[in-house]
């Protein structure tokens, strides 16, 4: 059976019984709306470790004001459902005031890495993210963590977080879940009208076509974003946010793919905003 948390003091003392027991704690930061990505997630932290715990929690300091916060979907019972059909031990469902009761003032922020890319298009994203997830991490005291590749930048934000505040949690990435047709699971997919659901598939098209060019021996960057803002012109509903070559360890840009390379894109398709990647 799956077990509900509201508030914080609970979650401390199941998290501390479990340490005396010596039992790993697997954990799974998310905002809801689950979909398959969120299960692989799941799925992996059930098979490395003794206990799993996922958190609900649509976090508004990661929001901007002209962002979708009040928008975004809660369907509660629904992933309740679905965390109990993968037999989560424990499910963290805490309200706003919990995690950030009135006064609440102190927040984290990974310079530079939180400025550019997702960060230059939403101020503020990567401090609310980094400041909810180091709340999450106190409460939890996980032995290892989930995050999906499908938000990479999310990832490296974390990962050097972690690194910096000598924090000792391994930090897992697990690669993108894809409809078939190759679209990136994403909770904000549902926004899409079904015009705009057809032209989405074309970033991930895009990113395919950059891996064929590096693949066939084209290493200059430049040429091959060119290539990608061409073929997605052809699609009216999307409008390019950014493209970025980089290496994958610490996002810095690069000009010539290297061995290892993770290409970045974001884009409005209507008013929704997708993100994807893909590593090469
Ligand atoms: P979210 O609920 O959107 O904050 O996502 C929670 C976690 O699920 C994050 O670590 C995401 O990167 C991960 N995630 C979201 N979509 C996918 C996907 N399509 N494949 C794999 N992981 C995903």
């Amino acid at each position: 059976m799956m077990y509900i948390i509201f508030d914080e003091l609970k979650l401390r003392q199941i998290s501390s019984e479990l340490h005396k027991k010596n039992k790993s704690i697997g954990f799974i930061p998310t905002m809801g709306t689950l979909h398959a990505g969120h299960l692989k997630l799941v799925r992996e932290s059930k098979a490395k470790n003794n206990v799993t715990i996922v958190s609900i929690f649509v976090n508004p300091a990661q929001f901007s004001p002209n962002e979708d916060l009040a928008k975004y979907p809660r369907p509660f019972k629904q992933d309740k459902k679905l965390l109990e059909n993968e037999k989560v031990d424990y499910l963290f469902y805490p309200d706003v005031k919990t995690m950030y009761p009135a006064g609440f003032q102190t927040y984290i922020s990974v310079n530079n890495l939180s400025n550019i890319f997702e960060g230059k298009s939403r101020p503020g994203h990567f401090t609310g993210v980094a400041t909810v997830v180091l709340k999450l991490f106190n409460l939890v005291q996980p032995t290892n963590a989930y995050f999906g590749q499908k938000d990479f930048q999310q990832y490296v934000v974390i990962k050097q977080m972690v690194r910096d505040l000598n924090l000792s949690i391994n930090i897992n990435v697990v690669s993108t879940v894809r409809d078939k047709d190759g679209l990136a699971l994403s909770s904000r997919n549902i926004f899409l009208n079904p015009q705009e659901r057809g032209q989405a598939i074309n970033l991930y098209q895009s990113l395919l076509l950059a891996k064929k060019l590096i693949l066939s021996g084209n290493n200059s960057v430049k040429p091959i974003k060119k290539e990608m803002k061409n073929y997605l012109q052809k699609y009216k509903l999307i409008r390019l946010d950014y493209i970025e070559i980089c290496n994958p360890k610490n996002l810095s840009p690069v000009k010539i793919t290297a061995k290892k390379s993770v290409i970045l894109i974001a884009a409005y398709v209507g008013k929704t905003r997708l993100i994807d990647n893909i590593i090469i």
